[in-house]
């Protein structure tokens, strides 16, 4: 039997990932919602290849111009953040792949857990701001929550087959990203264009302005805190320029495992959609003869305070991350558009958190008013 699988954020660069590793075993998957935003050419070309029977865009009048583009009315055209939840929800998916990028993708994820679904998780900054209730629908549920990040995935299969009580440090590598040697009295200059440099990995926009700020390194450790159920202090960041080594596990007798392989998403996703099993992904062999050398170096938390900041909000938990998430996002947008400075993210950030009176969070709504705060006044902030 086929899996049937939707897919939020089909048109990014995980949407476009997934589907390819969908389309190399069509004997064992099928994309059956695709929930996109409005790259309408893109979703048209996966709609003619995947053949769909749900579709989400983002606004009605999308849905307008995509029906027309179809003349097609076994395909069911929808919009929308209800048109995502949808697609999240349809009762013939087995698994959702959440690949929204920010906070955006909160409630489509959450309501693929209530439903009890699979849900491949790589739209991190849901797990960040509601991790806690994400943990404890799917627990309720039954649904499964497996991780797609890379160092996520790495973490998770190093913890295969080990018992959670003799798990002594988890250790997320880090790139470092594009200004990981230009000195800090150099980041003044740093353009848009530099930024969006990744030396490793091609992503969409905004996880790679967080990788160049590390913020993306901070937002993995509170992703990591609720996906494994560890308390912070357990988690810590290792620099490792060549990508290679994802992420390693530190048990209570001296051992520590590592994942290896090339940066390619197709590897994580693969393991998402097959696990427990692995299927081929189309990935590369790693050659480590070629590669020569693994580096490793302890972070910069003065050159690249994001990553001090994320740390800060994550032991203080509460409203806090979803504020911080919610500041980084907009910070990240109007330097995007060259409103602001690659320095004034951090400065943003920073602003918004300290002005932020926190609260116990006991609800989506605690979460939701959060994230409407943190961006109000990050906007003040700008
Ligand atoms: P992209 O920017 O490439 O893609 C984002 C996707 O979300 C697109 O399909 C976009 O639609 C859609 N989208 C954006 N805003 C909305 C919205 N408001 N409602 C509905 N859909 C929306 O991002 P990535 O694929 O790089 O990242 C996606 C998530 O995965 C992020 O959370 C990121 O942190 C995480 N991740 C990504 C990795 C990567 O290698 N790319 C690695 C690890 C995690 P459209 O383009 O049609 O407008
Ligand atoms: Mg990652």
């Amino acid at each position: 039997m086929t899996q049937k699988i939707s897919i939020l954020g089909c048109t990014g660069s995980i949407g476009v990932s997934t589907l390819d590793v969908i389309a190399r075993h069509p004997d064992r998957f099928q994309a059956i919602a695709l929930s996109a935003g409005s790259n309408l050419d893109l979703l048209l070309k996966q709609i003619h290849q995947h053949h769909p029977r749900l579709v989400s865009v983002k606004t009605e009048e999308e849905a307008g111009q995509l029906r027309k583009l179809l003349d097609d009315p076994s395909i069911e055209v929808i919009y929308g953040s209800e048109g995502a939840v949808r697609v999240a929800t349809t009762d013939e998916a087995d698994m959702v792949v959440s690949a929204i990028v920010g906070a955006a993708g909160l409630l489509p994820t959450l309501s693929a857990l209530q439903r009890g679904k699979t849900v491949g998780l790589a739209n991190k900054e849901s797990m960040v701001i509601a991790g806690e209730l994400m943990r404890q629908t799917a627990s309720r549920t039954g649904a499964d929550l497996l991780p797609i990040d890379s160092e996520h995935s790495a973490l998770f299969q190093c913890l295969q087959g080990n018992r959670k009580e003799d798990v002594k440090r988890l250790i997320l590598t880090a790139s470092g990203g594009p200004f990981l040697n230009r000195p800090r009295s150099d980041f003044d200059s740093i353009t848009v264009a530099e930024a969006l440099q990744h030396p490793n990995w091609s992503m969409g926009a905004k996880i790679t302005i967080d990788s160049a700020t590390m913020m993306n390194k901070g937002l993995e450790i509170m992703e990591a805190r609720w996906l494994f159920d560890v308390i912070i202090d357990k988690i810590s960041v290792l620099i490792h320029p060549q990508s290679l080594v994802h992420s390693l596990v530190e048990y209570r007798d001296g051992s520590v495992m590592a994942q290896l392989g090339v940066p390619d998403m197709r590897v994580p996703i693969a393991y998402a959609l097959s696990y427990p099993e692995r299927i081929e992904s189309g990935a590369e062999s790693l050659d480590l003869f070629k590669q020569g050398r693994l580096d490793f170096f302890e972070p910069d938390f003065e050159k690249f305070p994001c990553l001090a900041l994320a740390y800060e909000v994550a032991r203080k938990g509460l409203t806090y991350p979803a504020v911080l998430n919610a500041a980084n996002e907009i910070a990240v947008a109007a330097f995007l558009e060259k409103k602001i400075s690659f320095v004034d993210i951090e400065k943003v950030n920073r602003k918004t958190v300290e002005a932020h009176h926190p609260k116990k969070v006991t609800s989506l709504e605690d979460i939701l008013e959060a994230d409407r705060w943190g961006r109000g006044e990050a906007t003040k902030n700008l």
